[in-house]
């Protein structure tokens, strides 16, 4: 386990819609913003890739470069799912995946 990952073991402390993205705060000194279009990108909802296979089905080209997030839920205390505002909100994002994103993604910024 890296080190990041042993920091990052609990829920996150807090989630915000933000203006760029969503702003997730792991702990002190472990806080993100996951852009809006990045995130709708990453869905893994049986709409946007194949159950069977795993491939990606969701065409990218239909994604506006100014999607936003319009509202999200917790989804027991594992996940979110995100509602966009292209409507869709079938997706749920589990937090390890999350901490995956920021740990191996440069789109997904680390803030101070
Ligand atoms: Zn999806």
């Amino acid at each position: 386990m890296s080190l990041i990952e042993e920091k990052m073991k609990q829920l996150p402390e807090s989630i915000a819609i933000t203006e760029t993205g969503i702003t997730i705060v792991w702990d002190k000194k472990n806080s993100f913003i996951y852009p809006f279009k990045y995130l709708r990108l990453q869905c893994s909802c049986a709409g946007c890739v194949e159950e069977m296979t795993g491939k990606k089905i969701l065409d990218v080209k239909t994604v506006l470069d100014n999607i936003i997030a319009v509202d999200f839920l917790e989804v027991g205390r594992y996940a979110i799912q995100i509602l966009w505002s292209d409507g869709h909100q079938t997706g749920i994002y589990p937090f390890e995946f999350l901490k995956k994103l920021a740990e191996n993604d440069q789109a997904v910024m680390r803030i101070k």
